[in-house]
């Protein structure tokens, strides 16, 4: 990496690909002969217009996403979503399946109770968000308007082996994990994410939702927080966030130069293995989530002595190897590895942690 970089383990806002930084540079203060940089174009000219339309386009064609569903760029992060898709939704029946994996799905089920009646169709917390509940253990309710999951535990690093079988449309967060691999968009009635971890910056929330969905907001339902509304304006209601929506097309077409999403897949495969190998052949170092469970963008690790792990991230930083404190909630380390995060920082890590280790033998 160039420009004195340091290789950053956040779990988001995280690491960008240094190639997309570049062309945002260059383009910054005048975009293709416009005079001005795209911050400043109104959203409504000519000229953004052709970005947002391309943006759309490319993630329509990268992810492969049907023509049935709409392609929304909204504000208020993943967390408002965690509202919206409660609001427009649960009002069919009055009741939703949630399961539980982790922090960010607890949020959800939580805010949905507002305007619902949630039934928790899974739970791992029983193990501490070490495992994701097989199918045959959920408990679904039959009256249920759609059921929500979270794909990728950010927190806890574990992700869904399988896509739930369910008769409801499945509403699913996939902030930590969506670009990461190629996904059946076909399978689900929502898929929403914050931009902040694969994406591009903080400000932007994907959402791909089907234009067939039952939706039914309550008459006092503000007008931006309604699906219908965004969808008949194409996301252009108010002032999108604009800025986020051209570094997304950047990122797009870094994807796409990397050979699209099974070849991103594949190498966040290898980088996760490396790391893991290493991890799981460490007698100082414990892995938290069980084998068949773990997240490819989120690796949470320990010594199980919070002393130890603290001289571990402090010595880290030391090495130019940033934000490798786990989440408050969870303790240990945390290994943020999305697409941008190079092979070259996987094995500076694994060099660390030789080091750490061979000091303390
Ligand atoms: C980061 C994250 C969130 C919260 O996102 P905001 O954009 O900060 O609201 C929710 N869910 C998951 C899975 C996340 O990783």
């Amino acid at each position: 990496m160039g420009h004195n970089r340091i290789f950053n383990f956040s779990a988001g806002p995280s690491m960008l690909p240094e190639k997309v930084l570049e062309r945002a540079a260059s383009e910054l203060l005048n975009y293709k002969g416009t005079g001005c940089s795209v911050m400043e174009m109104s959203h409504r000219s000519s000229e953004y217009d052709e970005i947002i339309v391309s943006v759309e386009s490319k993630l329509r064609r990268i992810m492969n996403i049907p023509d049935d569903y709409s392609v929304l760029f909204l504000q208020g992060g993943a967390t408002m979503q965690f509202s919206m898709t409660a609001m427009n939704l649960i009002a069919k029946t009055g009741c939703a399946d949630y399961a539980i994996t982790g922090s960010f799905s607890q949020k959800a089920a939580t805010e949905a109770e507002k305007f619902g009646t949630v039934n928790i169709a899974a739970s791992s917390e029983d193990k501490k968000f070490s495992y994701i509940p097989r199918q045959s253990d959920l408990k679904l309710d039959p009256n249920a308007s759609y059921f929500h999951y979270c794909l990728n535990n950010t927190i806890y690093g574990s992700k869904w082996d399988y896509v739930p079988e369910t008769d409801v449309p499945l509403v699913c967060d996939m902030s930590s994990c969506i670009l990461s691999e190629p996904i059946d968009v076909s399978k689900y009635g929502i898929i929403y994410a914050g931009a902040q971890k694969n994406m591009g910056p903080a400000g932007l929330t994907v959402v791909i939702v089907k234009n067939s969905l039952p939706f039914c907001p309550p008459e006092d339902t503000p007008i931006l927080l309604r699906y219908p509304t965004m969808i008949k304006n194409k996301s252009m209601y108010n002032t999108p966030p604009t800025y986020g929506i051209y570094l997304l097309g950047l990122v797009l077409d870094w994807i796409d130069e990397m050979g699209g999403l099974e070849e991103m897949a594949k190498i966040n495969r290898e980088k996760a293995e490396m790391l893991y190998n290493r991890l799981d052949n460490s007698n100082l170092f414990k892995l938290g989530i069980e084998k068949p469970y773990r997240s490819m963008m989120n690796v949470t690790f320990t010594t199980g002595d919070d002393e130890l792990d603290n001289q571990f991230i402090k010595g880290a930083t030391e090495s130019g190897l940033i934000s490798l404190k786990g989440h408050r909630s969870a303790g240990g380390m945390r290994a943020s590895i999305y697409n941008a995060m190079p092979v070259e920082g996987i094995k500076r890590l694994i060099n660390y942690i030789d080091k750490f280790e061979a000091e303390r033998q």
